[in-house]
């Protein structure tokens, strides 16, 4: 960052402290990882200066010659991988990505079906504070009261009964596989067309370490730098039937020019992850999760479904007397990120929810394992115990969260993550 830190010192200040918390925290967040060196290095690259309206060998702008090679070959690994008739790589993050489904698929006042924000769906998949909510008639679906677990039966039922134009699976934070199988047979049989939204399983899929929606689905959206571990973007998979209108959706109908610099990390994210070590990771995902899960329901936490069957691990804080958002709050203080999260039928508002969300995507990719998995469940079980006794002055709490940040540093500093600069 030489040149940066001697035109704009105030920003490169800011990215290198930023390159430090990145090495030295324990980083949860479901949706979040590290990219590695290379994805950094052409998501950074000239690309970013070229305008391409259009598609291959169909722009609006002349001077193509390099990009049309790029994006073809994006499109290229992207079908391989995920095994796809055909892949538009152009949508600029998950959420535009699903809003240019929509608008190919289904027109405005039609019913689109999803999976409820508050059982752990998408703000898109018909929220009525997202435009999937504003421009569709909208109905959701969630989980059974008794297990937290998708009822594939009421899913069933609800299709029957309002036979929307689109239903949609995937989500947020639900800890459990889906079954792409049975979503198909159930849009299908009501004449829906069926979408996967696989932003936060994209990674599992293609390294074998959760069921594939195709050849089950009609379209795959996906967000690009989640577990797959590429740069920010997103991406829409479909059958050729569908691809026509996908395109147009998404150029003219959506947006504007792709960003090119972007579709050179995703190309080189996606060669790293039809990479046999991939497929190591994606199962390290998961295992790490199960590890995390069981370790802090032995601390005496509530685990939603008892435990996890992908990257995720969501806890009811509340049953070791604490809120989510105290608990994310003072595990950030001592080294440990996560987010508040709602569970599903939680009684507390959503800025005081009760749970945390929990991933270990980002960890896995800096190599931890099973043995850092219980240290880290200890971790957030100490803070817990701080954060929820009421006896202990606020000073106290400082210094306990300040001395779990030194050890959790301590570990850190033994697993230097990929494409960061700064390693301890
Ligand atoms: C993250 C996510 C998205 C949206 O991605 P953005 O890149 O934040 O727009 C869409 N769908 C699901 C299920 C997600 O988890």
């Amino acid at each position: 960052m030489a040149g940066l830190r001697q035109v704009d010192p105030e920003v490169a200040h800011i990215l290198s402290a930023e390159n430090r918390r990145q090495h030295a925290k324990v980083r949860l967040i479901a949706s979040e990882n590290y990219v590695s060196h290379a994805v950094l290095e052409a998501t950074a690259s000239v690309m970013t200066n070229k305008y391409s309206e259009g598609y291959p060998g169909r722009r609006y702008y002349e001077g193509q010659q390099q990009v049309d090679r790029l994006e073809a070959l994006c499109v290229r690994r992207a079908c391989e991988l995920f095994g796809a008739e055909h892949a538009n790589v152009q949508p600029y993050s998950g959420s535009p990505a699903n809003l240019a489904v929509y608008l190919a698929l289904a027109k405005p006042g039609d019913t689109i079906m999803g999976q409820a924000l508050a059982h752990g769906g998408h703000l898109t998949h018909g929220d009525p504070v997202s435009m999937s909510g504003v421009l569709y008639r909208v109905v959701q679906y969630g989980v059974r009261p008794e297990d937290y677990r998708l009822d594939y039966d009421e899913i069933e039922r609800l299709a029957h009964q309002h036979r929307p134009r689109l239903l949609i699976c995937g989500h947020s934070s639900y800890p459990r596989q889906l079954d792409f199988a049975r979503f198909a047979a159930i849009g299908h049989a009501v004449g829906a067309l069926v979408v996967a939204d696989i932003a936060h399983l994209s990674g599992l899929v293609v390294g074998g370490a959760h069921p594939s929606p195709f050849p089950h689905v009609d379209v795959v959206t996906t967000t690009t730098h989640k577990s797959l571990r590429g740069p920010r973007g997103g991406m829409i998979m479909c059958r050729r039937e569908w691809a026509e209108a996908i395109d147009k959706a998404v150029f003219p109908g959506l947006q504007g020019g792709p960003h090119n610099h972007t579709t050179a990390a995703l190309a080189v994210a996606l060669r790293e992850a039809a990479q046999p070590a991939f497929r190591d990771y994606a199962r390290r995902i998961v295992d790490n999760a199960q590890v995390l899960a069981a370790a802090l329901q032995e601390q005496g936490f509530r685990v939603i479904t008892g435990g996890t069957e992908n990257h995720l691990v969501v806890l009811d804080a509340t049953s070791r007397g604490v809120t989510g958002r105290q608990l994310a709050k003072a595990l950030d203080a001592a080294g440990i990120v996560c987010n508040f999260n709602r569970i599903p039928f939680d009684p507390q508002p959503a800025m005081h929810p009760s749970g945390v969300r929990l991933g270990t995507p980002a960890v896995s990719s800096r190599g931890f394992g099973a043995d850092q998995m219980r240290q880290i469940a200890s971790w957030i079980s100490r803070v817990a115990r701080v954060r929820a006794d009421a006896a202990v002055p606020l000073e106290q709490r400082r210094v306990a969260y300040a001395e779990i940040a030194h050890e959790v540093r301590q570990l850190c500093d033994r697993f230097p993550a990929p494409g960061l600069t700064y390693h301890g």
